[in-house]
């Protein structure tokens, strides 16, 4: 996708702070962190929402879940930290390319949001 921020990551077009790479998945610390330890979890192939998700998919969606906790332990979340995948417009994405955010630092997270 030409226009796709996450796609440029990937692409190696716009620089990111990569904290993991494979074949099919990179790790980034997210630009604006909303927490000291706030990172995105994506695969490098375009899939726009978690609605996009194919049954063949299944394998790639579990590894990057299973990246988390192996990464956000590496980035100094001993104690916790949370998953989130905002999907959609009420969802409130603002890339439309799949990632998870993985959100943790030394102190409680505040809880989770209510609807407005
Ligand atoms: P969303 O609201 O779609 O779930 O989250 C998108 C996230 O991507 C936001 O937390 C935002 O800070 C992050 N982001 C947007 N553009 C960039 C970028 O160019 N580089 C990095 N590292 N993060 C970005
Ligand atoms: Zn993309």
């Amino acid at each position: 996708m030409d226009n796709c921020i996450f796609c440029k990551i990937v692409r190696k077009e716009i620089l990111s702070n990569k904290i993991y790479e494979d074949e099919e998945i990179i790790a980034f610390n997210d630009i604006h962190p909303a927490a000291p330890v706030h990172f995105l979890i994506i695969p490098k192939q375009h899939i726009e929402t978690l609605y996009d998700i194919q049954d063949d998919q299944q394998s790639l969606l579990g590894k990057m879940m299973l990246l988390a906790p192996k990464l956000a332990k590496e980035q100094g979340c001993q104690d916790g930290f949370r998953v989130v995948i905002n999907t959609g417009r009420v969802g409130g994405q603002e890339v439309f390319h799949l990632h998870i955010h993985v959100i943790g630092g030394r102190e409680r997270l505040s809880p989770m949001v209510h609807s407005g």
